[in-house]
């Protein structure tokens, strides 16, 4: 969609500081989280299969640990920056603050691009990236966890170089791990049933049942489609979904006025999410151009691909029948289209709130790996929907009493606990 080249880091600052503001905040606790406490760059050497050396770019940020261990995603990605990955690891720490786990917030990335890597290079990348940073993470001090292009093996080779250097066996320095190598069953559904968790609580609170409403989703990989799932599960309807097209280097929308048929297209779906368009027509699927998911005549929009995505040049072709936003993806909404759907009185789920689902999944699997137990799937997701449930309410509860946009309500809950967590070490 939009190419106009927003930097996510303002974007999480900006919006750190608008309820900063409205908060009794000293200054030095506003400078200290307003920036990463700590920031690793650095480059990995991989012989490529065609013999040479190729050096790949790959980064690390600790935003804030004061409430416990950092946690966050990797993201391969060839349009990674360090902007971007300071903001993911600032929202992080947001999310396992207003979810109430005891984990801070990290994010790391490396500069590349899986659609042209060989399973055995993506290997030497994983290893590379964990012998670069192996001293600063760990179990108790940042554990790492799959985010965009990374997946289970992604994880499991960089366990395995992590636990090669530090001689012994220790499955919660990582997650996302493969079930029955540590890994947590529900996980794969955790993202996608949260946003579903706390779409349905709205719905609830907004009087609306849920067989009355449809929505479009962008984005069709991981988050996505157990969003889709849970929701078509708890009686709505999906019309439309986009993906990425990699071939045509650009972005498509599939629509389905009786609703698409999750399974089906998963079928016709790569491993990045990209959807084969020439089959989907063949299931009866208008294609249209990328960025038609947004104008769908629906109640419900899901931005479940990546961030900056909703923007100013867009915004204004948000439906009218829309009542909800349940950001799925990190960051997908830019301030001033923030601005533009609070305007309208849409009901926002804030991205660190709805996809918090992901990182409280990691953190009973991180529970279940070190006490080398693991639970039922039912018990996993039962104990994701307490979670996600009780944010949403703490959430709204403030939001309605002070009046305040979902996002300020849930950075108001998540920054004073934080804030009094660096308050409480003397840090501040
Ligand atoms: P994914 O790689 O599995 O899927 C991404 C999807 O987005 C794919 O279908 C891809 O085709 C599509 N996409 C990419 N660019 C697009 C574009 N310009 N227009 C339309 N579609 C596009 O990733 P995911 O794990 O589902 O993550 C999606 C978002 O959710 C990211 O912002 C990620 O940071 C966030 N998130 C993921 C998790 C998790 O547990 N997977 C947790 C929290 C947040």
């Amino acid at each position: 969609m939009s190419s106009k080249p927003f930097n996510s880091f303002e974007i999480a600052q900006t919006q750190f500081d608008h309820v900063a503001a409205q908060l009794d905040l000293d200054e030095g606790t506003r400078d200290l989280l307003r920036w990463p406490m700590r920031e690793y760059s650095f480059g990995i050497p991989v012989r490529m299969d065609d013999g040479h050396i190729k050096v790949f770019r790959g980064f690390r940020v600790q935003h804030n640990d004061a409430r416990g261990p950092s946690k966050g995603g990797i993201r391969f990605h060839p349009h990674e920056t360090i902007d971007t990955v300071r903001a993911l690891a600032m929202w992080m720490t947001w999310k396992c603050a207003v979810v109430d786990i005891p984990l801070g917030g990290a994010k790391g990335g490396v500069i590349c691009d899986p659609h042209n890597l060989s399973a055995r290079e993506q290997e030497q990348i994983c290893r590379g990236w964990v012998r670069q940073i192996a001293r600063n993470v760990g179990p108790v001090a940042d554990v790492p966890a799959p985010d965009v292009m990374t997946n289970a093996q992604h994880m499991l080779w960089m366990l395995d170089e992590f636990e090669v250097l530090h001689s012994g066996r220790y499955p919660g320095f990582i997650t996302g791990k493969p079930v029955g190598m540590g890994g947590s069953l529900g996980r794969t559904e955790a993202t996608g049933y949260g946003v579903v968790f706390t779409l349905r609580e709205a719905l609830r609170e907004l009087g609306i049942p849920p067989e009355s409403t449809r929505a479009s989703v962008q984005g069709f990989g991981n988050v996505s489609q157990y969003a889709i799932r849970l929701y078509q599960q708890i009686g709505g309807k999906v019309i439309c979904v986009s993906s990425w097209d990699q071939a045509d280097q650009t972005s498509y929308s599939f629509k389905k006025a009786s609703g698409v048929d999750a399974d089906a297209l998963e079928s016709i779906t790569d491993r990045f999410g990209g959807i084969d368009k020439e089959k989907a027509r063949k299931l009866g699927y208008e294609v249209l151009p990328g960025d038609a998911w947004l104008d769908q005549p629906v109640e419900v929009l899901m931005p479940c691909a990546l961030e900056n995505q909703i923007t100013p040049d867009n915004v204004l072709r948000v439906h009218p029948a829309v009542k909800i936003i349940a950001e799925g993806a990190n960051g997908p909404t830019t301030t001033e289209a923030d601005r533009a759907i609070r305007e309208r009185g849409i009901f926002m789920i804030p991205d660190f709130l709805a996809n918090a689902g992901g990182v409280t999944c990691s953190y009973f699997e991180q529970v279940q790996s070190n006490m080398n137990y693991f639970w039922e799937k039912d018990e996993v997701l039962g104990k994701l929907d307490v979670k996600m449930t009780s944010a949403f309410h703490a959430v709204s509860d403030l939001a309605r009493k002070r009046s305040l946009y979902m996002r300020d309500a849930a950075y108001v809950i998540a920054i004073n606990r934080v804030a009094q967590a660096c308050k409480d070490r003397g840090w501040v």
